[in-house]
């Protein structure tokens, strides 16, 4: 028997995971049951100097992902011991990354492209977890794909209802009970789940704040949450909002860009008493491995450090460049505000749980962003799919 604790990235894995192996599985989540088109009303992000972003619902995060499914970490967590190459072999195939075809290219984009190539810059298309024969191309996907086209982790807790999972909705937990050094269930309110096997994939923010309560060691002043702008121009009738969002990806030591629509621009163009409407502002997303240094307490405190502030100027110096080349009017660009997509780090492995992702309570298990070793500068999703699977063949053992 397994009580989950969040139905994300991590907790959502799991539940398919160990329900196909027959174990009976209790997945608990605080937010609404929700279909992927409405992910967008369940943002529940977090202000701070960059605002942390995150929803709460049925599936968590992964319903608003821009469909990026890359390997990220992978030589981190092999010197702490795990080696994830089966796990991401499997992730791979069951979110079907891949990259999309042409087709789904819009000008924009590919205009980015080829200006970055002109600056000689190298750039590639973004592997998707995106089905190419549903997606309607209309850049949606942070808002919950209407089509379904994207993989979220609503599919994974299907499946697991579909192999007798029991999912409980709105429901936070609150607790998590201990005897003897053993994990016993978990609270929420009144109400009372017990079980040998727990597993806390509440998320970056929310896991650490649980471990706390028990007096548990979490590592939670080293927040990390790959802090990004979004610098953009105008360039009329471009139409690049409608395009895949995030389609190709250029790759640097600290950061990477890739194309990027943002209804802030439209705001900030405003601003600058710019009179732009969302169909003529192409824009280049920079995002960094920022440093490791937030605070999660009663409250979030992340700001940018010297080495962050490097990181944005020399990219959004490179993303105006690529901008200037592609068409858009340098006169008109403007950059979003600070925002970080990818909060962990909060509960590492080493600090908080060992490298069977177990904590120092037996049968209490991590297996979120919280873990993660270090900021990945990268998509996060396909890592915590294959950390997931990884965890859910110890618990099967
Ligand atoms: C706009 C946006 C786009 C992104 N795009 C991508 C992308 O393209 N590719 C990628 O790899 N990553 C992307 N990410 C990041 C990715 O979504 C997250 O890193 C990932 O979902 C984190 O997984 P998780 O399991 O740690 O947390 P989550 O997926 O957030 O899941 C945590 C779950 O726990 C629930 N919960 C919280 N507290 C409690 C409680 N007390 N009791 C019960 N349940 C609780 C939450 O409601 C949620 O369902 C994106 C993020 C954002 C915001």
């Amino acid at each position: 028997m397994v009580i989950i604790v969040g139905s994300g990235a991590g907790g959502a894995t799991v539940a398919k995971e160990v329900a196909a192996k027959g174990l009976s599985v209790t997945l608990i989540e605080k937010g609404p049951e929700i279909e992927d088109k409405d992910a967008f009303k369940h943002y529940s992000n977090v202000d701070s100097e960059v605002k942390v972003m995150r929803t709460i619902c049925l599936g968590g995060t992964t319903t608003v992902s821009a469909g990026n499914g890359v390997r990220c970490l992978e030589e981190e967590l092999r010197q702490v011991g795990i080696d994830l190459k089966v796990e991401f072999e499997e992730g791979e195939k069951e979110l079907g990354v891949g990259v999309l075809p042409d087709s789904l290219f819009g000008e924009g984009t590919r205009r980015i492209m080829d200006a970055a190539e002109n600056l000689g810059l190298d750039v590639k298309k973004m592997p998707k977890f995106i089905d190419p024969n549903r997606c309607k191309s209309d850049g949606r996907c942070s808002f919950g794909c209407p089509e379904a086209a994207k993989w979220s982790a609503l599919s994974f807790v299907k499946e697991a209802e579909r192999n007798g999972a029991k999912i409980l909705t709105n429901m936070p937990v609150d607790g998590v009970l201990v005897k003897n050094g053993e994990v016993k269930g978990v609270r929420c309110g009144d109400r009372v789940s017990s079980d040998d096997t727990v597993v806390l994939s509440a998320g970056a923010l929310e896991t650490p704040r649980l471990l706390k309560r028990m007096g548990l060691p979490t590592s939670s002043s080293s927040l990390f949450v790959d802090t990004f702008i979004t610098i953009g121009g105008i360039l009329a009738g471009i139409g690049f909002n409608k395009d895949v969002t995030m389609n190709a990806v250029m790759k640097f030591e600290d950061f990477l860009l890739s194309p990027h629509f943002s209804r802030h621009l439209v705001n900030g163009m405003e601003r600058r008493g710019l009179k732009a409407s969302p169909e003529d502002i192409l824009g280049i997303m920079v995002k960094i491995k920022d440093e490791e240094v937030g605070v999660l307490d009663e409250k979030v405190e992340k700001g940018v450090t010297n080495r962050d502030a490097v990181l944005l100027s020399e990219g959004a110096s490179l993303a105006g460049s690529i901008l200037g080349e592609a068409g858009a009017d340098p006169a008109t660009f403007v950059s979003t505000p600070l925002r970080g997509a990818h909060p962990g780090g909060t509960a590492r492995i080493g600090i908080a749980v060992d490298q069977n992702l177990e904590t120092e309570v037996s049968g209490l298990y991590v297996v979120d962003a919280s873990v993660l070793p270090a900021a990945p500068g990268a998509p996060p999703i396909l890592t915590i799919v294959a950390l997931a699977k990884y965890v859910s063949r110890i618990i099967a053992r």
